[in-house]
């Protein structure tokens, strides 16, 4: 049987956990009755198909106007198989989106052509962003970071959740916060989590 002690004795960046140390929250989660193996590997499998990443770039007009009616899908298709089927920053294979070489910024409508894309996924993608300063301190995106906080940290507070947060570079607006926090209240009705009377919500 696992247990949330020994999770709470992981390292405090999810950037320095470990593999086994990965397989012991997954396993957590399973036995506290969170989710189960066969809703695990469903999503796992649904990130590894890189849906409707050949098929948008098809659908984009600055990309059409390259080929002949009807023959852009033809190209797109053979950029498709070409890849890597890996990001091109991290390698992962998980959440792979069509992305610029060159960027937009720099190459305008220009950037828009097959030989200027590549592979990479959502997450490398999005820190890329100026509004994602703090992107490099979590290796999860933030929307995975906030239910890691919450599940390994077990903040007994809203305010202290807020923090942990703000603390762990995620620049999201605090609504957002609000609607994570969702999780500790549900939980806390299935005796699952522990909210202190002195929580602001
Ligand atoms: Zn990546």
């Amino acid at each position: 049987m696992t247990d949330y002690d020994t999770i709470k004795t992981f390292p405090e960046s999810d950037r320095d956990w470990s593999e086994k140390q990965w397989q012991y929250l997954l396993n957590y989660l399973v036995d506290i009755g969170m989710v189960k193996y066969n809703e695990i590997a469903s999503l796992v499998l649904g990130h590894l198909n890189p849906s409707q990443v050949g098929t948008s770039v098809a659908s984009n007009k600055s990309f059409q106007c390259h080929y002949p009616p009807r023959k852009c899908w033809e190209a797109v298709r053979q950029w498709h198989f070409e890849q890597s089927g890996k990001c091109a920053d991290c390698g992962t294979r998980l959440e792979l989106q069509a992305d610029h070489i060159i960027p937009k910024e720099e190459l305008g409508d220009a950037a828009n052509t097959l030989d200027n894309m590549t592979l990479r996924c959502r997450r490398c993608n999005v820190v890329k962003r100026p509004s994602h300063k703090h992107g490099g301190k979590t290796f999860l995106t933030s929307e995975a970071a906030l239910m890691w906080l919450l599940f390994t940290r077990r903040p007994k507070t809203y305010d202290e959740f807020m923090k942990l947060c703000r603390n762990y570079g995620l620049t999201m607006a605090s609504v957002r916060f609000e609607e994570s926090w969702a999780m500790a209240k549900w939980l806390e009705r299935e005796g699952l989590y522990t909210i202190s009377p002195n929580s602001k919500y």
